[in-house]
């Protein structure tokens, strides 16, 4: 994203504006209520407490983010939560609901460049974003980070977060970035606290927490609860490999000091800075058969390729998707042998064959994935690692992983589109793609 030169910050010399929080949504809110293209979030400082018996939460978050135009109100993402209060630089300022999004407006306006510190405090039922498993003391995050903090979700918003959560005394806990001091917050709870210092979108923020085991094997941390320690390190035996493969393949170092797998009760797997969570089943998977590593493979993967190279919007998912899907296979191959690689491209190839077979196929770029259908699904995971498949094929080996480094390298911490993904691989190959990306990925 562009951002308008900083000023300096300006005082705010209101003395006192009387908050006025209505909840009577018009139906004119809801239309116009879109996630705000025009601010930039520079900084999220929040203290979350869940509460596990109610699965509820509530929070306090320091939103600090610059107008990339004059603003006389920005929209945040909220999910199911309930705005309680919120003030500008100290002064409370309105807040009106409208589905799933709140609306803060500014009297006066802020500057175009001006920089702000909105402080919200909420309460709430979270939606799918933060999981209380029914039969597990745990809590832990999906992707969805408003549905735990008000917050702009748009995957372009990069952000740097310093995150407090408060958990039960008993409950081991791990989450984005460094991790600090746990302290003692009351109640038979404790404060953990972590800093994000590498600005990235809010889907790759969270936290996963329950009574764990916990083993440390130097840079890499996991955590499971109903294994031992000794099921945890052969569940993740081939992390440092993974890390290290992905880190030749993408030109660049793993982005954080550390890297931690945590298993919870459920989960299809979900990344995060630094920290992946996968399912209790995935862990049993891998005891029984050590070979069926695809998945954390394909998230540990993200940790390049979604989280650190974000697609711009969800319409160029498939950059996010179908990249940690071929990467993925791309590590069965170092490990495993070509032909674990050709068996996971046949799979791509039968599962797009079926969509497309039934009339379903699509180009890989959605004009929007706000109700994307399983074989929407389907099209970005696999038929988008099966165009990147063919687009290896086409350029041989010699020249489209030097590519992919390129691209990686130069889009590192940035949000990107399909055409910078295409542009940078003509670049870096000296070729038209033109016809290629015509055919598989615009075409259908
Ligand atoms: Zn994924």
């Amino acid at each position: 994203m562009n951002r308008v030169p900083v000023r300096r910050r300006h005082v705010v010399l209101v003395a006192t504006v009387t908050a006025a929080l209505s909840y009577a949504a018009s139906p004119a809110d809801s239309v116009r209520a879109a996630a705000s293209t025009a601010v930039d979030v520079l900084h999220y400082d929040a203290t979350v407490t869940p509460d596990p018996a109610a699965r509820t939460v509530v929070g306090a978050v320091r939103i600090r983010f610059q107008a990339l135009a004059v603003l006389d109100e920005i929209t945040l993402d909220r999910g199911a939560l309930e705005v309680d209060s919120a003030a500008v630089d100290g002064v409370a300022v309105a807040v009106t609901p409208a589905a799933r999004r709140a609306v803060v407006r500014f009297q006066p306006a802020v500057p175009a460049g001006a920089i702000r510190e909105l402080d919200l405090t909420y309460h709430g039922t979270p939606g799918a974003g933060l999981q209380f498993p029914a039969d597990r003391a745990q809590v832990y995050t999906i992707f969805t980070t408003s549905d735990w903090m008000p917050s702009v979700d748009r995957p372009d918003d990069r952000a740097t977060l310093r995150l407090r959560v408060e958990l039960p005394a008993a409950w081991t806990a791990a989450g984005v970035g460094r991790a600090g001091a746990v302290t003692t917050a009351g109640d038979g709870r404790r404060r953990h606290e972590w800093q994000l210092d590498q600005a990235a979108p809010t889907y790759t923020f969270g936290f996963a927490a329950a009574p764990f085991t916990a083993v440390t094997s130097g840079r890499l941390r996991f955590l499971g609860e109903g294994f031992s320690g000794d099921e945890l390190r052969r569940i993740f035996a081939e992390t440092e490999g993974m890390l290290r493969f992905f880190e030749d393949r993408a030109g660049v170092p793993f982005p954080h000091a550390t890297y931690t797998q945590a298993l919870v009760a459920r989960t299809v797997g979900q990344e995060m800075s630094g920290l992946s969570l996968l399912s209790d089943a995935y862990g049993r998977a891998v005891l029984a058969d050590p070979t069926a590593i695809s998945l954390a493979a394909h998230e540990a993967a993200h940790q390049w390729w979604g989280n650190l190279v974000t697609c711009e919007s969800w319409s160029h998912f498939w950059l996010n998707e179908g990249m940690a899907t071929f990467m993925a296979a791309a590590y069965l191959e170092t490990r495993q042998g070509r032909p674990a690689y050709d068996r996971a491209v046949s799979r791509f190839r039968a599962e797009y064959a079926r969509v497309r077979d039934a009339g379903g196929d699509k180009a890989l770029v959605f004009p929007d994935w706000n109700r994307p259908s399983a074989d929407d699904r389907t099209l970005v995971y696999q038929k988008g690692a099966l165009a990147l498949h063919e687009l290896r094929v086409l350029l041989g080996d010699e020249r489209f992983w030097p590519a992919l480094r390129a691209y990686t390298r130069g889009a590192a911490g940035r949000s990107v589109t399909t055409p910078d993904f295409q542009r940078a691989i003509e670049q870096a190959t000296g070729r038209d793609l033109s016809a290629f990306f015509d055919r598989w990925v615009y075409g259908r």
